[in-house]
């Protein structure tokens, strides 16, 4: 098995902040280096990648993904590696931690109208990471240790996704301290719309789109008054901050853009997961049957998932040829992966393997990059008793995503089948390293390291016990 760098991917490092931070008085003069931003929130993600607020949805994550690598294109730093994320919360919020990584509550999602408000969030989200307001904020806490700072990012993203829960997740005094200074200063918000704003306009979406989302938050708000979203909390909107935007685009032509068919599937794929299968079901008929609202294709997706959901194969299948019929017939799209990613399911559960196999062989051909849809193909291959095949296709898929805890837990399934013992448990080690479970992670790798091996595999194996422990003894600290 390839060895598959933990040291570079978890880059651990003792943080090379010098003892004592100057006291300058000015907080915002403090900052940390990118270095340390980044594992600053790398830390922060394994925490959250363990937690149950982590939507562990390809589909949705790849979305937010390319979504937002539209919008860091015309950022003023657009080689950052930014990495986007949903949360499983249907409150609406969305925040920033240090070293690019923007999480995006389900809640959001669903309470955006249009993708251009949806990536006026993002664009906003992104100029907090640029401007570094949370590593400035971290910085002037005078913390020298990365997993106390870590901790920090952690509590301050607790407490804006959830004030309720952020008690319980603040474990040191000094994170209790900061909770107090949780929301960005006006200036920084500020900053951020100012920035945020050119990223939207840069990136071809409608400017007028975040003034108009934030006024409705703030109506919506003013109605449920001590009930504020937590957006509203962590980002305050005020009246003069959305004059101040509403000033800036005024000139600005209005654009109409179309939102992305990704955009509405998601949105679907979130409505649906809410209800029951038989109440989807009877939502999505009711609103292809009225044909007054929403998007048809959209809303035929839904239906189908719920089908799905409740087994109702032979139904889900002739919607799902509709479906494709209408992708199909549309000049700008012809095909989907999302939808494919459906059809495929569908297929399966309808019981014909021969042309599922071969289905998937032409649909991972089109869509290499989507992620869900492998998963699907590794498991029918596994079941088929395809190990081989399965090993080659997951072992190009960790090339592409090397932190994709799935994929690896496949590769494991598919060594166990093949009796290589050491690369199951490798494999396996490096799924929980990335769930943030060190302990199952070392605990793997040990078991790897009795099974035997070449040596270079037990070097490997070696290097990564000997990272892992690092890992752990600093998180102990
Ligand atoms: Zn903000």
């Amino acid at each position: 098995m390839k060895k598959l760098a933990l040291v570079l991917l978890l880059c651990f490092a003792p943080p090379a902040i010098p003892d004592g931070l100057p006291d300058l008085g000015d907080v915002s003069q403090i900052t940390l280096s990118p270095a340390q931003e980044r594992q600053i929130g790398r830390q922060s993600m394994l925490q959250i990648r363990a937690s149950k607020e982590y939507l562990d949805d390809a589909e949705i994550n790849d979305y937010l993904n390319q979504l937002g690598a539209k919008l860091v294109e015309n950022s003023p730093e657009p080689s950052l590696d930014f990495e986007f994320f949903a949360i499983n919360d249907y409150t609406v919020n969305a925040f920033a931690l240090p070293g690019g990584f923007i999480g995006v509550n389900a809640g959001l999602l669903l309470t955006t109208q249009s993708e251009s408000e949806l990536a006026s969030v993002l664009s906003h989200e992104i100029s907090h990471v640029t401007q570094h307001h949370l590593a400035r904020m971290i910085a002037g806490q005078k913390n020298d240790s990365l997993v106390s700072m870590a901790a920090i990012a952690v509590a301050i993203l607790a407490a804006r996704t959830n004030p309720q829960a952020a008690e319980a997740a603040i474990v040191s005094s000094q994170a209790g301290a900061i909770q107090k200074q949780l929301n960005f200063t006006r200036t920084y918000e500020e900053e951020a719309d100012r920035i945020g704003l050119q990223l939207l306009q840069k990136s071809g979406f409608d400017p007028h789109a975040m003034p108009g989302f934030l006024e409705r938050l703030q109506k919506a708000t003013s109605l449920l008054d001590s009930n504020a979203p937590n957006y509203m909390r962590t980002h305050p909107i005020t009246s003069d901050r959305i004059a101040e935007i509403e000033n800036r685009v005024q000139k600005l032509p209005y654009r109409l853009i179309p939102d992305s068919l990704n955009f509405q599937l998601v949105r679907t794929k979130l409505i649906e997961a809410q209800k029951s299968a038989p109440e989807a079901i009877a939502y999505f008929s009711d609103a292809l049957g009225t044909q007054k609202y929403g998007n048809p294709i959209a809303q035929r997706y839904g239906l189908v998932r719920a089908l799905l959901r409740n087994h109702e194969i032979k139904r889900a299948a002739k919607e799902l040829a509709v479906l494709r019929k209408q992708v199909q017939s549309n000049q700008t799209l012809k095909v989907n992966p999302m939808i494919e990613t459906l059809a495929g399911q569908v297929k399966r559960e309808a019981g014909d393997k021969v042309g599922t196999l071969a289905f998937y062989r032409t649909a991972v051909q089109n869509f290499p990059q989507h992620r869900a849809l492998i998963y699907d193909y590794a498991d029918l291959l596994l079941q088929d008793k395809q190990a081989e095949s399965a090993v080659k296709l997951l072992s190009e898929q960790i090339n592409r995503h090397p932190r994709d805890t799935r994929l690896y837990d496949l590769q494991a399934r598919a060594y166990a089948m093949q009796g290589m013992t050491i690369e199951q448990h490798q494999a396996q080690a490096y799924s929980y390293a990335w769930q943030g479970n060190l302990y199952a992670a070392i605990e793997q790798l040990e078991l790897a390291k009795q099974a035997g091996g070449s040596f270079y595999q037990l070097s490997t194996i070696e290097s990564d016990l000997r990272e892992l422990r690092e890992l752990q003894n600093e998180n102990m600290k």
